[in-house]
């Protein structure tokens, strides 16, 4: 029997396959990323469709990886999230964003409102609104100036734990923004239970607009949905000037995208506020 178990313990070995491996040496460097301050958030700046103006910033995660370097969010937030460390990185996320947009205004620059994103197991697990709330406290930015992010799959998972999580989180004067709309399977009559104040259409119906004609539409519904609902539209993954033409014909309010700037480091920020209030 014993012969037995050791063979099957080779077999176990050979058959495990390289992305299993790979996987775990990912994860330990992973909870290792954040002792060793290896984390870093870039900014993407939002403008106000009417008339360019720089409006907000969207806070998005990067892995300084010692030997792959600047590793994106995609390739890591999926183990962080099934392995809990996206609670701790989380935390990390929405101390630093506020940190440096209470910075960026103690330095005179234009008071920016800065979008952090916020992850299912954040929401549905963690004491979020306490964490909103303390680093708010700790940092001293005023509420308004901060949006959260909150995916429309996420909140669908339990729609009437978020309505009420929401509403904890709208009590502290925070924004509340529904990433990916679109996407997702929103009841309409819950859209209408959310406290929330703007809808960010995903990149993917932005990509196609003047091709598609299904995509077009899908935008005009979500852009009059939000609107006569009292919230505001976002639209990401702007990158031709026609999507832009097109997105103002539709009165959508913000956009965000490589066309207007790509998501740039924190030191770079500065720059580029400056810049925008010099315009
Ligand atoms: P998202 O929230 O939908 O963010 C938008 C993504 O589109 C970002 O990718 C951004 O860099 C990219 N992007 C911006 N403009 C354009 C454009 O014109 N064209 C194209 N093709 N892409 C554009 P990124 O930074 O790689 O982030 C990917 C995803 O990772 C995010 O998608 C978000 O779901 C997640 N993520 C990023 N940072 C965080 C974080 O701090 N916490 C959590 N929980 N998730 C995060
Ligand atoms: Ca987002
Ligand atoms: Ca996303
Ligand atoms: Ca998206």
């Amino acid at each position: 029997a014993k012969e037995m178990g050791r063979n099957n313990y080779q077999f176990y070995l050979t058959e495990m396959n390289e992305s299993a491996l790979q996987r775990l040496g990912l994860e330990g460097q992973l909870r290792k990323a954040l002792e060793r301050d290896e984390l870093c958030l870039y900014f993407q700046p939002q403008y106000d469709l009417d008339g360019r103006r720089m409006v907000g910033l969207e806070a998005l995660l990067r892995w300084r990886h010692p030997e792959r370097g600047l590793v994106p969010p995609d390739e890591f937030i999926p183990l962080a999230e099934e392995t809990g460390l996206i609670l701790a990185m989380g935390e990390w996320v929405l101390r630093e964003a506020c940190t440096r947009a209470q910075a960026w205004q103690a330095a005179g620059l234009a008071p920016m409102r800065v979008a952090v994103n916020i992850s299912a197991r954040q929401f549905h697990q963690y004491d979020l609104v306490r964490l909103v709330r303390l680093v708010l406290e700790e940092t001293g930015l005023e509420p308004h100036f901060l949006e959260l992010e909150i995916t429309e799959s996420l909140i669908m998972q339990d729609a009437e734990g978020a309505v009420h999580k929401l509403s904890q989180l709208r009590d502290l004067g925070v924004q509340i923004a529904i990433d990916d709309f679109g996407t997702g399977y929103s009841s309409l009559s819950y859209l209408k239970k959310f406290p929330i104040q703007t809808l960010k259409i995903d990149r993917t119906f932005v990509q196609d607009l003047s091709r598609n004609p299904d995509d077009s539409a899908i935008v005009d519904a979500v852009i009059a949905l939000a609107h006569s609902m009292g919230m505001e539209v976002v639209a990401e993954g702007v990158e031709t000037e026609e999507q832009m033409r097109l997105l103002h014909d539709k009165s959508c309010n913000r956009v965000q995208g490589y066309l207007l700037q790509a998501p740039v480091p924190s030191d770079a920020v500065a720059r580029i506020l400056l810049q925008a209030s010099l315009n």
